[in-house]
C-alpha cells in the first residue's frame, strides 16, 4: 500500500485497510454506509477514516436529506435504532 499510517493510539505501523459498515449519525439522523474502507491497527484496533470518504459520506447524507438525491447503497436508519 503507498500509504502508511502510525496508530496515534500504540504507535504500531501494523494498519490494514479493511471494508466496514460505518454508521453517521447528525441531530439524530443515522446513516448506515456499507463498504466504507477505513486503516484498522492491526495491534489494538483502532480505526482510522479517511478524511476524503468522511467528507462523501457528509455529502451524500445532506444530499438525502434535501431529497436531491435518492439513497442507493445508503440506508436511512430510524432514529431509535441505535438507542
Ligand atoms: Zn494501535
Amino acid at each position: 500500500m503507498a500509504h502508511k499510517i502510525e496508530c496515534n493510539f500504540c504507535g504500531s505501523d501494523r494498519c490494514e485497510e479493511r471494508k466496514i459498515e460505518y454508521l453517521y449519525s447528525h441531530k439524530g439522523k443515522y446513516l448506515l454506509v456499507p463498504n466504507t474502507p477505513v486503516e484498522i491497527c492491526l495491534n489494538c484496533g483502532m480505526i482510522y477514516y479517511d478524511a476524503a470518504v468522511l467528507k462523501e459520506i457528509e455529502h451524500h447524507f445532506f444530499a438525502i436529506q434535501h431529497k436531491t438525491e435518492k439513497p442507493d447503497r445508503y440506508i436511512e436508519m430510524p432514529e431509535k435504532a441505535y438507542a
